[in-house]
């Protein structure tokens, strides 16, 4: 197991899957795709067909998702 500083249990630190940025003075935001958490500068929002309302929402996908093909 990594050694994971638990000095401030109240907030826990995320790590960005694609950089390994690490961070815990900010919202961690998930892929929709991978559900993995990203930073900001490997996250974009894409529109995307919500399939059950008919309706283009936006989504935060992450770049590996990006350059995935769809499945
Ligand atoms: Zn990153
Ligand atoms: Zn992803």
């Amino acid at each position: 197991m990594p050694d994971m500083c638990s000095d401030n249990p109240e907030k826990s630190p995320w790590m960005c899957h694609v950089c390994s940025h690490t961070s815990n003075d900010s919202e961690p935001i998930a892929c929709s795709v991978c559900y993995k958490v990203t930073c900001a500068l490997h996250l974009a929002h894409k529109t995307v067909l919500n399939e059950e309302s008919g309706l283009y929402e936006l989504q935060p996908i992450c770049v590996e998702c990006q350059i995935k093909p769809h499945l």
